[in-house]
C-alpha cells in the first residue's frame, strides 16, 4: 500500500484509510447505486490547513477511483496502472482539475465545467471534477455547482477542496451535499521524513525546514532548497525588531511588500510569457484571407482578457506571499508570548532556530504587548483580504507593533 498513490500524502493516515475504503466500496458497486454514508458519494469536501495536501488528497482519491488494478495488484490506487499514472500526471481524460487562475472561479467557467462533467466517462470508471480552492467560487459559480451536486449524473464525482467548513470558505448549502474529510496539519517528523526520502535532503536540513514550516509541506521543501525563500523568512521575522526602530520601520515595510511582489513575479512571469507567446502565435496563424478583419477586431479583446487574468493571478500570488510572511511574524510573536508565559519546553516553538531572539523579545515586552502585536498582524491579514493596499495595511501594522514594543522597552 505504501507504494500506492496515497504515499504522497504526509501524515494523513485517517483520511487515507477513509478515501481508500470509499474507493473500494465504489468498485464493488458496479451499478453505482450504493451511495451510502459509509461508502461512496458523488460529492466530497476535502478540507485542511494550507500546505496539508488538500489538492494532492483529491487527486490521489481520483486516481484510486479510476484505478484499473485488481486488489491483488495494489488497487485501488496502485500508482502504477495507466489510470493512476495519467490521473496523477493530470492527463486522464475523465479527470478535470479546476484551478482558479485569479482571485475567484466565475460562473461561466463553472457552467462549462458542469456541462462537461455531466457526460458519461470516456475510458475511466467515473467522470471526476476536482475543484481546488472551492473557497474562491463566486456565489454564481457555487450555485451552478450546487445544482449539479443536488442531482448528480450517475457516474460523476465532484471533489471540492477548501481550507475549512467555515461558511466563508464553502457555502452551507454546498457543504451539506458533500461528504466531508478533514486533513490535519502534518507533524514536523512526517514532513522531515518526506524531505529525506522523496527529496534526498540531509537529516539536519530536513529537520530544520520541517520545524519552521508551520506544517506546510511545500513551504518546508522550498525553505530547505531555496536560499531566497530562507532570506524572505528572515526578512519577515526581522520586521519584529525593526518595527520598534522608527528610522528603520518604513524601509522595512517597503522591503516586505516588495519582496512579496517579486516572489509573485518569479512564480508567475515565466508562465505568463509562454501564454502570451502562444496566444500571439495562435492569433497570428492564418491571418490572411476571408474573415481576417473580424479576427483582428476580436484580437485586442482576447489579449486584454489574457492580460487581465495574468494580472489577477499575480495579485493573488503576491497576496499569498505576503500572507505567508505575516503568518511567520504572528507565530514569532506567539513564540515570544509562550516563552514569557510558560517554562521552556512546554509548547513546541514555531521558530526553534530563533530561540535567543525570541527570549530577548520576551524579556523586554510584556505578554499583553506581545498580544497586541499578534492582533496587529491578524488585523493586517484581514485588511489585505478585504483588498486594502498592501503598503497601507502593512504600514498600519508596523506602526502598532512599533508602538507596542517601544512602550515595552
Ligand atoms: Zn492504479
Amino acid at each position: 500500500m505504501m507504494s500506492g498513490v496515497f504515499a504522497r500524502l504526509v501524515g494523513q493516515q485517517t483520511v487515507e484509510a477513509e478515501l481508500l475504503a470509499a474507493a473500494r466500496a465504489a468498485r464493488h458497486d458496479s451499478a453505482h447505486s450504493g451511495m451510502t454514508a459509509g461508502g461512496m458519494s458523488h460529492a466530497w469536501l476535502i478540507t485542511g490547513p494550507p500546505g496539508s495536501g488538500r489538492s494532492i488528497a483529491a487527486v490521489c482519491f481520483a486516481a484510486a477511483l479510476q484505478c484499473i488494478a485488481d486488489d491483488s495488484d495494489g488497487g485501488p490506487g496502485c500508482g502504477r496502472c495507466r489510470a493512476c499514472t495519467t490521473t496523477m500526471a493530470g492527463t486522464h481524460a475523465d479527470v478535470r482539475r479546476v484551478v482558479p487562475e485569479g482571485l475567484s472561479i466565475g460562473v461561466d467557467e463553472m457552467r462549462a465545467i458542469v456541462q462537461t462533467a455531466s457526460r458519461r466517462p470516456g475510458t475511466g470508471r467515473w467522470q471526476i471534477v476536482v475543484v481546488e480552492d472551492a473557497d474562491r467560487l463566486t456565489e454564481g459559480a457555487a450555485n451552478a455547482l450546487l445544482k449539479v451536486v443536488e442531482e448528480p449524473p450517475p457516474s460523476t464525482v465532484f471533489l471540492l477542496c477548501a481550507p475549512s467548513v467555515d461558511p466563508e470558505d464553502i457555502a452551507i448549502t454546498l457543504r451539506s451535499r458533500c461528504r466531508h474529510v478533514a486533513l490535519v496539519t502534518p507533524p514536523p517528523e512526517a514532513i522531515a521524513q518526506v524531505l529525506i526520502e522523496a527529496d534526498g535532503l540531509d537529516r539536519e536540513t530536513a529537520d530544520w525546514a520541517a520545524a519552521v514550516s508551520g506544517g506546510h509541506v511545500g513551504r518546508a521543501r522550498r525553505l530547505a532548497t531555496d536560499p531566497e525563500a530562507r532570506q524572505r523568512r528572515q526578512r519577515a521575522l526581522s520586521l519584529a525588531r525593526e518595527a520598534a526602530t522608527p528610522s528603520r520601520a518604513f524601509t522595512a515595510v517597503d522591503e516586505l511588500v516588495a519582496a512579496a511582489e517579486s516572489e509573485a513575479r518569479d512564480l508567475t512571469l515565466e508562465r505568463a510569457e509562454i501564454e502570451t507567446e502562444e496566444l500571439r502565435t495562435a492569433l497570428g496563424a492564418g491571418g490572411t484571407g476571408k474573415g481576417t478583419a473580424g479576427t483582428l477586431r476580436g484580437t485586442a479583446g482576447v489579449i486584454k482578457d489574457l492580460e487581465r487574468r495574468q494580472k489577477s493571478r499575480q495579485t493573488r500570488a503576491s497576496r499569498d506571499a505576503l500572507d505567508r510572511a505575516l503568518i511567520d511574524l504572528a507565530t514569532y510573536f506567539r513564540d515570544a508570548l509562550v516563552a514569557a508565559a510558560a517554562p521552556a519546553g512546554v509548547a513546541r516553538p514555531n521558530h526553534p532556530d530563533m530561540t535567543d531572539a525570541v527570549a530577548a523579545m520576551a524579556s523586554h515586552a510584556s505578554p499583553d504587548r506581545l498580544l497586541r502585536c499578534i492582533e496587529a498582524v491578524l488585523e493586517c491579514r484581514d485588511a489585505l483580504a478585504a483588498n486594502v493596499k498592501p503598503r497601507f495595511a502593512v504600514g498600519a501594522m508596523v506602526a502598532t507593533v512599533g508602538q507596542a514594543l517601544r512602550d515595552g522597552l
